[in-house]
């Protein structure tokens, strides 16, 4: 009877195996999650896509351990932003001493400075650029084409595979950024302002219509000062909604955001910028959470 189940199981395990796909071809790795969706959107069957810093974590601070070296040392291509969000890799190729090509995706855009932001002494660690560039879509558009290209590089004899993939993901971003236009359209001209925990909306905010008025600390992790949280509660009592977004992986700053809108009786609402979770799966439910979520707390 035992032994007659183990063959029952492994006949099934034969027929699973024989049920999967013909062995993808392009073994990729991005720094995080939101990359890694682009990266397999575009690459379909033909690629594997793992992500460093897994759904649900900040990719600003990354402590690469051995699991890391060995993603970058069995890939074929590594994508990253750039702009010293993922400034971590650079150290971890190095450690691996991997000869893997490192794609930038943010090189070539023009990119936008923190200027005329306040409290501006912990910036990200290459210096003053916003690295979000993915939260407007027309940049991510941007990414998309230029993962298509590389894929085209690697892997020639599939290259109309990767184009056409990137063709009908361009198609459903172009929608994607004519819906958020229309959103933010909603939205009455004087609540269009947005107060944040961590700066990540500088693109967000300009493609769309917005501004940010504050936000409480440029890097996710770092608490804020009493006078931040002073200048917070008094910007917060002046907003027509009295509403403050928050991003899942910045935890610490959940607590000084829940204080300072019970101070005002306003309202916590979340957005999700830097990574992926359950409730936000892919890029484009993300940025339908966000376009949502911003109709509902300001209009
Ligand atoms: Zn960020």
């Amino acid at each position: 009877m035992k032994r007659k189940g183990l063959w029952i199981l492994f006949i099934i395990g034969l027929v699973w195996l024989s049920s999967m796909p013909a062995l993808a071809e392009v073994k990729v790795v991005t720094t995080f999650s939101v990359l890694a969706d682009l990266a397999a959107q575009v690459g379909g069957d033909l690629v594997v896509v793992e992500s460093i810093i897994p759904p649900g974590s900040d990719p600003h601070h990354w402590e690469p351990t051995p699991r890391e070296a060995r993603m970058i040392a069995g890939a074929d291509v590594v994508f990253c932003n750039g702009l010293g969000l993922d400034v971590w890799l650079d150290r971890l190729i190095a450690n691996a001493a991997a000869k893997v090509p490192v794609i930038t995706l943010s090189d070539g855009l023009q990119a936008l400075s923190y200027q005329h932001q306040s409290n501006h002494d912990h910036l990200h660690d290459n210096g003053d650029s916003d690295p979000h560039m993915w939260l407007d879509v027309a940049y991510a558009m941007d990414y998309v084409k230029r993962i298509a290209e590389v894929y085209s590089q690697i892997d020639t004899a599939n290259a109309a595979y990767y184009q056409s993939r990137a063709e009908s993901y361009l198609q459903q971003l172009r929608e994607l950024d004519n819906w958020l236009l229309e959103v933010v359209a909603q939205i009455p001209e004087d609540n269009r302002k947005i107060i944040t925990y961590h700066n990540s909306f500088s693109y967000f905010a300009q493609r769309y219509g917005l501004s940010v008025e504050a936000y409480l600390v440029l890097n996710p992790d770092r608490e804020p000062s009493v006078k931040d949280m002073m200048q917070l509660t008094q910007l917060l009592a002046a907003h027509p909604r009295r509403v403050m977004f928050i991003e899942p992986q910045a935890s610490t700053g959940g607590r000084y955001a829940e204080a300072a809108v019970y101070e005002v009786g306003g309202r916590i609402y979340t957005l999700y910028t830097d990574t992926l979770t359950e409730a936000v799966p892919n890029y484009i439910e993300m940025m339908r959470w966000n376009g949502n979520t911003l109709l509902e707390a300001l209009k």
